[in-house]
């Protein structure tokens, strides 16, 4: 369902995108605009209603496991730290010393909690900052009780609204939500979610000053050492620079657009349409980077992907784009923990795929994560 919705999409955004490109009177390039907006709009209500529905009907299945939590917390900020560089906003996140370096917990849903506070916060923030905290607030012999903490110094919200922002499709204010897009559903979703995790999720917030937003979960306590957090500190490469991009993707409107779009970018785009050619195009001449589409005939995206990381067991790594047109989160787990490195969803929206390429190249990254104390 999901892609079927999604995947007529594809040719309007990404055409919209390249018609922006091309020389166009001041009115067309607002017409244009707005059906980009609008366009983006409506794919982000699509993937919400498709994720509650889901929710509501076929009681999604948790599927804990044990994972490292300081590294799946890198993976979910990195996009928000660099939107929250665009808009301007400072943005840091840590994790108490107390916290375990492993826990027992579904991550994808997680993730899909994490990400939607945190693109909340970040959304309804126009100048300060941002923060994700993690402690422990609770410890039993067999459990602990993690409480995450998402603070922002934004718009804040009314005291009488702030119970109701958890139920499904409702917004504070509805003309000024509708500027942002989003239909009032992420929270909701992320609370049905919570209550299933024997966890819960409340927010403290004052008008015009900012918002926390707590969660807690449940998890069951591990005997295990912990390890020091990873390095903190700037990381910084250098600047864009002209790639050799393998483009597997065997629909050819996309890839005509993707192929638009990283030319208009100076980078040199080779266009294969399955993962055996994505395999013998790799003999040929060495690539930057590859932008791999997950459903392809004869061989896709993942099992192409497994082939190139077998291959390259002890030389050089090269960076994998995974291009799916599902939108749910818990697919851009699925294609981390099948050997990739990033993941754009189609329609391919140009701002998107930059990011995850400079994402992927470790490029521009400012400040990067300070560990301590948030809030
Ligand atoms: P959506 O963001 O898709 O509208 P949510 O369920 O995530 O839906 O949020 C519901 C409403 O709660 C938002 O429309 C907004 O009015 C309010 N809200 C959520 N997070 C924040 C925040 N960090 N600051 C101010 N208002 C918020």
């Amino acid at each position: 369902m999901s892609h079927e919705l999604r995947t007529p999409m594809n040719g309007v955004l990404g055409m919209t995108d390249l018609a922006l490109q091309t020389d166009l009177t001041h009115e067309q390039r607002e017409l244009l605009a707005t059906v980009k907006s609008s366009g983006e709009t409506l794919l982000t209500l699509i993937s919400d209603v498709l994720d509650f529905s889901k929710l509501d009907a076929v009681r999604v299945n948790l599927e804990p496991v044990v994972f490292a939590l300081r590294e799946r917390l890198e993976t979910i900020t990195k996009p928000f730290l660099f939107e929250a560089k665009e808009k301007g906003l400072t943005f840091r996140w840590g994790v108490g010393a107390d916290v375990p370096e492993r826990v027992v917990a579904d991550p994808n849903r997680l993730s899909q909690i994490l990400n939607n506070l945190l693109s909340n916060a970040l959304k309804f923030t126009h100048s300060g900052k941002v923060e994700l905290g993690v402690e422990v607030e609770a410890v039993s012999q067999q459990r602990a009780r993690l409480k995450f903490s998402v603070s922002d110094t934004g718009t804040g919200i009314e005291e009488d609204q702030q119970k109701s922002i958890f139920e499904a499709f409702s917004q504070v204010n509805s003309t000024f939500s509708r500027k942002f897009g989003g239909m009032g559903l992420g929270l909701a979703i992320s609370a049905k979610l919570l209550q299933m995790m024997d966890g819960r999720i409340w927010v403290e917030s004052q008008p015009g000053v900012g918002s926390c937003f707590h969660f807690t979960i449940e998890v069951p306590t591990t005997a295990e050492n912990r390890e020091h957090d990873s390095e903190d500190g700037l990381r910084t490469v250098e600047a864009s620079s002209k790639l050799q991009i393998l483009l597997a993707e065997d629909n050819l409107v996309n890839q005509k657009v993707a192929r638009r779009l990283l030319e208009k970018q100076q980078h040199a785009v080779t266009v294969v349409p399955n993962g055996l050619e994505v395999l013998s195009a790799l003999e040929q001449q060495p690539f930057d980077l590859i932008l791999m589409d997950i459903q392809m005939p004869e061989m896709d995206g993942f099992e192409a992907t497994a082939a190139i990381r077998l291959r390259e067991q002890d030389g050089e790594r090269i960076p994998i784009i995974a291009l799916t047109a599902h939108a749910l989160s818990n697919d851009r787990e699925g294609c981390m923990s099948m050997g990739m490195d990033g993941y754009a969803t189609k329609p391919i929206r140009l701002q998107e795929l930059i990011r995850e390429i400079q994402l992927v190249h470790g490029m521009h990254l400012g400040e990067y994560q300070s560990k301590g104390e948030p809030g």
